[in-house]
């Protein structure tokens, strides 16, 4: 696993002011100590169903639970076929279906909300566990449709899908803005660029604070062994973008700006414009 990640879950597992919670309890129940450091641990299984078992007994070896949400039709993994989900819930952790079903809607032609209602009761058998949530999952394949999974259900009440909560939980209300304090994310890539992070935002953070972390088990690990990735003969459906190093530094320094510091942020930018102009992508 990536320094970063690992640096994380030890100060995560042994600093004493820090409660770790999966997302049912964190944000559907609002269960949070006044007097502590909430972190929420939410992990997107877009692909490396393989790694997820891994990691999630990795967690549960230091005393942490999070939530783990797999996608169910379009995933380039057959999760029906496979005993990680059931594995997982066994741990403690918190086990949810990662929603794609808008994209299953327009682009198969299914009706959507029938197909997460279905979804959500299948992975509930077949994790052996009660579903509790989803979260929706982005991606050029749905973009391509100029359409977002969140749409198919963000104006219903989770109880009419037989849920306790989908993704309104982590929003402002209305909104798709985080109402949580902090967010540490492997997505805008700025937790594998900066393994103090975490660190970090756990010493800034106020008793009461709400720490979002978010993760995909694809990006917790160094991609030197590059996974081969099978997807449903589905339209737009492809791995993430194979990203380049000056996207990555450029990716770096809008999401770290602050963390960075001016010094460092200037000397990175250099190092991006110098690049470029040496023809580098
Ligand atoms: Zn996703």
């Amino acid at each position: 696993m990536r320094r970063a990640f690992v640096n994380m879950y030890e100060r995560l597992a042994r600093d004493a002011r820090v409660r770790v919670r999966p997302v049912v309890e964190h944000y559907a129940r609002n269960e949070r100590d006044a007097g502590l450091v909430n972190v929420c641990i939410r992990h997107d299984v877009d692909i490396r169903l393989d790694r997820a078992a891994e990691i999630a007994r990795y967690e549960a070896d230091l005393g942490l639970r999070s939530s783990w949400y797999f996608l169910t039709d379009t995933a380039p993994y057959r999760v029906w076929e496979s005993d990680i989900p059931r594995e997982i819930a066994a741990m403690g952790h918190e086990v949810g279906v990662h929603s794609d079903h808008l994209y299953e809607q327009l682009a198969l032609g299914r009706d959507g909300l029938a197909r997460l209602r279905e979804d959500v009761q299948r992975m509930a058998e077949h994790a052996r566990c009660t579903v509790h949530g989803i979260c929706w999952h982005g991606g050029k394949h749905i973009a391509a449709f100029g359409a977002n999974n969140y749409d198919l259900y963000k104006d219903i009440d989770p109880a009419q899908l037989g849920l306790e909560y989908h993704d309104a939980v982590f929003y402002h209300e209305g909104t798709r803005k985080w109402r949580c304090d902090r967010i540490i994310s492997d997505g805008e890539n700025n937790l594998r660029f900066v393994p103090g992070k975490p660190g970090r935002e756990i010493d800034r953070a106020e008793s009461g604070a709400d720490i979002l972390v978010v993760t995909h088990p694809f990006m917790m690990y160094p991609l030197r062994f590059p996974p081969s990735v099978r997807y449903p003969d589905y339209p737009h459906l492809s791995p993430p973008r194979r990203r380049t190093l000056v996207m990555d530094l450029k990716s770096c320094i809008a999401y770290n700006k602050q963390y960075l510091g001016e010094k460092r942020t200037a000397r990175l930018r250099r190092l991006v414009a110098l690049l470029e102009r040496i023809g580098m992508k």
